[in-house]
């Protein structure tokens, strides 16, 4: 059995299992793909001392990291099944697609989430060329540019808002006939020159040169009528989801499916803790899941050493 199971190899999982490791103990790491969302993503330049890589490089990092240590990197496996100990102290299990099953004395859970996409032609050829996620990752990439935020919940208008700052224009294009962002929100949208919000438009298209977004086109839903909008950049901002399916049940999720979570990242489950953005932890960021983790691993030490001696 491993004294720290980390199941999720991003920048959570990773600097977990460093932490972890740097104890000495028997660690282990489960990871669908390792290296996580940031193998998705080009330029970098918000992770702290590090002022520019690329998603590639730095999940190369992560794992070369990792792999300074004595840690089992069990690679390219799916966990899909938690069961907690049956007495107190006692072994956690968890459960692959492959049929095998882990026992561990403590668990970190660092799955992360997935950005729900629009589904339209262009919008997956464009990524990373104009479609984004992230406005505090990649808004400046479009300084003076016209950009559109796809989205008019919490996320979309505070992205608008966000990026009004930075951009030349903002259009916000809502399928419902209402935003559904908070009233303050919506009002301080409703104050910047700069932002256009349109209504009831289902995004059809994300149009481009073969190289970079040039624009996208809507459906009027009122009328049927599609039309164009010239842009550079489009912030698709309707959900991120965590991948916490296979927990449902097994560890407290809010109803979104994030990991409910202390200020320590202890979990509903005990010995089991959790970080990065699976969880209820604000701000979805490398630099953050990096702190998460370590914060995780740090919490795992220290239940571990208070546990009966085996
Ligand atoms: P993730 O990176 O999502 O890692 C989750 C890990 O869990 C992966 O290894 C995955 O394979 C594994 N996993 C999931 N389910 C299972 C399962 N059932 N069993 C086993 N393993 C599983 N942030 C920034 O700070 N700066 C940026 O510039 C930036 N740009 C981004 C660009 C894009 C396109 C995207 C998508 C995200 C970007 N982010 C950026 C956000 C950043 O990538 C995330 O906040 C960060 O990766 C979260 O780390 P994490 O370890 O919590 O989760």
């Amino acid at each position: 059995a491993f004294e720290v199971l980390v199941v999720g190899g991003g920048p959570a999982g990773a600097a977990a299992a460093v932490y972890a490791a740097r104890k000495g103990i028997r660690t282990g790491v489960v990871a669908e793909r390792f290296g996580g969302q940031v193998l998705d993503t080009m330029d970098i330049e918000n992770l702290i001392s590090v002022p520019h890589t690329e998603g590639p490089k730095l999940g190369a990092a992560l794992e070369a990291h990792v792999k300074q240590y004595d840690v089992d990197i069990m690679n390219v496996q799916k966990a899909t099944k938690l069961v907690p100990a049956t007495t107190p102290g006692g072994l956690i299990e968890v459960q692959l697609e492959s049929g095998a099953s882990i026992r561990t004395r403590s668990l970190i859970l660092s799955t992360g989430a997935r950005w729900r996409t629009m589904n339209v032609p262009g919008e997956d050829q464009y990524r990373a060329k104009g479609v984004a996620f992230c406005p505090h990752c990649d808004g400046p990439l479009f300084k003076g540019k016209r950009v559109a935020v796809i989205g008019g919940g919490n996320s979309g208008v505070e992205a608008a808002i966000d990026l009004a700052g930075i951009a030349a224009g903002v259009t916000l294009i809502e399928f419902d006939a209402r935003l559904r962002a908070d009233a303050v929100l919506q009002a301080k949208l409703r104050s910047l020159p700069n932002v256009r919000v349109i209504t009831s438009a289902l995004t059809t298209e994300v149009l481009g040169d073969g190289a970079k977004v040039t624009g996208l086109s809507y459906k009027d839903r009122a009328t049927d009528q599609q039309h164009t909008i010239e842009l550079e950049g489009i912030f698709v901002q309707i959900g991120l989801v965590p991948n916490t399916e296979w927990l449902k049940g097994s560890v407290e999720l809010t109803p979104r499916g994030e990991i409910v979570v202390d200020a320590k990242g202890q979990t509903s489950v005990p010995g089991v803790f959790a970080a990065g953005d699976a969880t209820t932890v604000p701000y979805k960021q490398i630099i953050i899941a990096m702190g998460d983790g370590a914060k995780a691993s740090l919490s795992a030490f220290d239940y571990l050493i208070r546990l009966a001696p085996a």
